[in-house]
This record gives structure tokens, C-alpha cells and sequence, in this order.
């Protein structure tokens, strides 16, 4: 993360306290665990971003990534900026990416990939962004 966007966030959190608030991030797991369940359970973890890492979020498959094995589970590791409804529009990337995991060789941003982060996206926002 550079200075810019580190000060930004920062401005952002002086003109509205509630973005660090991750209530609604918690509502959002439990609604699409129930709503657009998975073939493999899921755990979703906050965590402080790496260092060496230019990745927002990312979703992994215990054990191997392909193919997905039965007794798997997806991992789900969304890093914590502290602008909640960034980083919930993350979790539901990497959600849309355990609801169409690719087979072998194939795109991880593929058309199928796209067609459910979209779906999944307006779900959110008329949910819970629009009330
Ligand atoms: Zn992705």
C-alpha cells in the first residue's frame, strides 16, 4: 500500500467513523453461506496484509488447488484495511471464485467467474448497502 491510499483511508475514516466498522462484513459471511452456499464448507478469516503482497484478499483450497478433493474446505483470507465496505466488496471476489472454482489450466477472472462476482455484487448492494 503506498502513502497515498494509507492517507487516504485515513481521511476517509475522519469523515465517517463507521467505514472501520465490520458489523456488516460479519452479516455479509453468515448471508452467503446461506444464500449461495458452496460444495466445500468455508472459513473467512480478517487478517493484517503481508508485506509481500500485492493482493487485496485471496481464496485457497486446503490441501491442493486442483481439483477440489472431497474432506476440502475453502479458505478464504480477506486483509484488513480498515474501510469495511472495501473490504467486504473483497470478500465477495474471492466468494465468487469458491462458487466457480476453475477446472485445471483455466482463467481464474474467466466469463463464468464474472457472471457470478456480478450477481453476487448487485445481491450485495441491494441488501445491504441500499437497505
Ligand atoms: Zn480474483
Amino acid at each position: 500500500m503506498d502513502d497515498d491510499y494509507l492517507e487516504s483511508l485515513d481521511r476517509l475514516r475522519e469523515i465517517s467513523p463507521d467505514v472501520a466498522d465490520y458489523h456488516t462484513f460479519r452479516r455479509v459471511v453468515i448471508a452467503l453461506k446461506k444464500e449461495f452456499p458452496l460444495v466445500f464448507s468455508a472459513s473467512v478469516h480478517l487478517r493484517r496484509k503481508p508485506f509481500d503482497t500485492e493482493d487485496w484478499a485471496v481464496c485457497g483450497f486446503r490441501g491442493c488447488w486442483f481439483p477440489l478433493k472431497r474432506g476440502g474446505r475453502f479458505k478464504i483470507l480477506v486483509y484488513r484495511t480498515g474501510l469495511a465496505p472495501f473490504d467486504t466488496e473483497n470478500l465477495i471476489h474471492e466468494w465468487a471464485h469458491a462458487r466457480v472454482w476453475p477446472a485445471e489450466d483455466d482463467e481464474f477472472h474467466c466469463p463464468t467467474w464474472a457472471a457470478e462476482h456480478g450477481k453476487l455484487l448487485r445481491w450485495y448492494w441491494k441488501k445491504f448497502v441500499e437497505g
